[in-house]
Order: C-alpha cells, then sequence, then structure tokens
C-alpha cells in the first residue's frame, strides 16, 4: 500500500469521521484539534493526536504540518478560522489541501486561498437524500461535476427482462449505464445484449437533466 500521510485539522462529526475512516484504512493520521476534549476523544482512533490552534503558524510549525502529503481542514462554523487556516497551510508549503465548506461563498473563497479542493459534505448529502426522497427508485445519487452525476437506480417492472440494446437506454435518454447489480453480483461491463431482471440495480451516469428524464421514465 501506498504509505500517504494525512493531517486532520478540526474533529467535529465529519472531521473525526474521516480520520478514523483513514486510519482504519491502514494510514498514518494526525488528528488536530484546539479543544482539548475532541483530542483526547480521538487518540484512540488516529495514529497521533495534538491539542493546537491552526490559526498559529508556529504551533503548526512545530507540529511538522508541511511533512503531511495531504491535510484537510474540517473547521466547521467558525469560517474565519478555516479560512486563515487554509492561507497558512498553502504558505507553509503543503502538497495538497482539502477543506471542507458551509456554503458555496465560503468555498469560493477558499479556492482563491490556495485550497487543491473544497467538500460540501451537508450539501451534498442533502442533495443524495433529496434526490430518493422524490422518486425511490433512486437509491444514491453522487453529483460529479457540476451537471454529471451518478445514479443508482432500482428498475421498475418495465424494465424486466429486456436488454439495453430493447430498451435502447442511451440512444433515448442520452445516459449510459456503467453496471448492473444482480444480487451479490456486479456486471461493471455491460454488454448491450445484457438483459436486466427483476431485483437488479443499474448504475447510470449523465447529464443531470438526461438522468431526471431516465429516473421518471423507469
Ligand atoms: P461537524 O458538522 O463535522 O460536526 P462542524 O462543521 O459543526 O462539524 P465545528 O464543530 O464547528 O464543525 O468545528 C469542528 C472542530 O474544529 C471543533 O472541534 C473545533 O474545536 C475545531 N476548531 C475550530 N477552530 C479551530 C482552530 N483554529 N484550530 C483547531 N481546531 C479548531
Ligand atoms: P450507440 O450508437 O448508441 O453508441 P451502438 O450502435 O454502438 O450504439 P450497441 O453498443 O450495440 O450499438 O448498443 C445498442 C443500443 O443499446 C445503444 O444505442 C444504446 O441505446 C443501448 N445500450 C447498449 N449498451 C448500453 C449501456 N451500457 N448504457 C446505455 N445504453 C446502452
Ligand atoms: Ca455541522
Amino acid at each position: 500500500m501506498e504509505n500517504k500521510s494525512f493531517a486532520v485539522i478540526g474533529l467535529g462529526r465529519f472531521g473525526s469521521s474521516l480520520a478514523e475512516q483513514l486510519y482504519s484504512l491502514g494510514y498514518d493520521v494526525m488528528a488536530i484539534d484546539e479543544n482539548t476534549e475532541r483530542v483526547q476523544d480521538s487518540i484512540e482512533i488516529v495514529t497521533h493526536a495534538v491539542q493546537a490552534d491552526s490559526t498559529d503558524e508556529q504551533a503548526l510549525k512545530e507540529i511538522g504540518i508541511r511533512n503531511f502529503d495531504v491535510v484537510v481542514v474540517a473547521i466547521g462554523a467558525d469560517i474565519q478560522a478555516s479560512i486563515l487556516t487554509t492561507l497558512i497551510l498553502k504558505e507553509m508549503g503543503v502538497k495538497r489541501i482539502v477543506v471542507k465548506a458551509q456554503n458555496e461563498r465560503h468555498g469560493q473563497v477558499l479556492y482563491k486561498v490556495g485550497a487543491d479542493r473544497v467538500v460540501f459534505p451537508e450539501r451534498d448529502m442533502g442533495l443524495r437524500v433529496a434526490h430518493n426522497l422524490i422518486s425511490p427508485n433512486v437509491l444514491d445519487f453522487i453529483e460529479l461535476a457540476e451537471d454529471y452525476s451518478v445514479a443508482e437506480v432500482a428498475i421498475s417492472e418495465k424494465m424486466h427482462n429486456k436488454s439495453l440494446i430493447e430498451l435502447d437506454v442511451r440512444a433515448r435518454y442520452g445516459v449510459n449505464v456503467v453496471a448492473i447489480k444482480s444480487g451479490r453480483s456486479f456486471n461493471i461491463a455491460p454488454d448491450p445484449s445484457d438483459v436486466i431482471k427483476e431485483g437488479d440495480i443499474l448504475i447510470v451516469i449523465g447529464q443531470n437533466n438526461d438522468l431526471k428524464h431516465f429516473e421518471e421514465e423507469m
């Protein structure tokens, strides 16, 4: 395994879950929070946990923050601290900076001060759940880029025992079936002649409008 190392600043629900997951996947994880209790709570789930204020450049130097391959800033409510931390990390020459944003505006500022990637966990999760609520057939929905997504769709009776050619999915809806899930088996290279059976789940990629059309027609 590639031995990438991560530092996670801010141990709220998002930061601590991320840190724990990275650590359990076998990576080196340093967890940082200004709150001593949060640091104590994460000692067991990461490689190292330290108390520090990430807006204090000296403190970050002492931790050796530059040596980590990826630094994640998961400070939530305190937007000012999140922006300032990102700026300091950039100036210190951190290789890859990933930051959690509260909203679009916050995200724009983060890119301007040097974030390599900005994530919007609440917005994205809201979107995923919304698609599932609107149409129960849509089990999951992940935005790939503005306007392009991947949807996990449970098929309706109309599609039972039909092949991709018969359904003419790409030509009719402009979306592409990238995988067919049948019980525990996963067909990740569907052939146009493959037949879809009751209970199958389709993984479909496409433009949001086309996906919506496809979901409605299903
Ligand atoms: P979540 O939704 O993931 O629970 P949140 O978005 O509500 O989190 P907060 O709980 O506001 O985020 O902040 C996450 C953590 O960031 C807190 O534990 C807080 O102590 C820490 N934090 C805030 N500012 C700093 C800072 N300057 N340096 C280090 N840690 C900080
Ligand atoms: P196209 O011109 O649409 O690429 P094609 O002439 O290459 O199609 P096939 O690959 O045999 O023909 O597929 C016939 C039709 O079956 C396609 O036009 C498409 O509508 C549907 N189809 C086949 N595979 C898929 C897939 N993975 N996802 C969506 N539709 C598919
Ligand atoms: Ca929150």
